[in-house]
């Protein structure tokens, strides 16, 4: 009895895929932590843009980013916003990051 024949290799169901998807989405942004949160940011600040106050596409957003050191689950360094609002902030971080400068 050497060898574990009990264990069946059933646990593929789910077939793999072997494209590589075109956006790495970090695990964090899945997590139930960050779900709950979410959902209960929304409801206590409504589902709108903080900026614009716009409820289209509305997403949590970092206020300092995460890889730029903020707190990942603190309501008070996440912000929701608009999807144009969300592109726009992202991509002035991406470019603040791309300077060397950390806000
Ligand atoms: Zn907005």
């Amino acid at each position: 009895m050497g060898k574990l024949t009990n264990i069946k290799p059933r646990l593929s169901s789910v077939a793999p895929r072997l494209k590589s998807p075109p956006k790495i989405v970090e695990p964090f942004y899945s997590s139930p932590e960050w779900r709950k949160l979410v959902a209960q940011i929304k409801r206590q600040r409504g589902a709108f843009c903080q900026r614009c106050g716009s409820t289209d596409r509305i997403i949590a957003d970092h206020i300092i980013e995460r890889k730029d050191g903020g707190a990942d689950l603190d309501p008070s360094n996440i912000e929701l916003l608009c999807h144009a609002h969300h592109q726009a902030k992202t991509a002035k971080a991406r470019a603040r990051r791309a300077r060397g400068q950390t806000p």
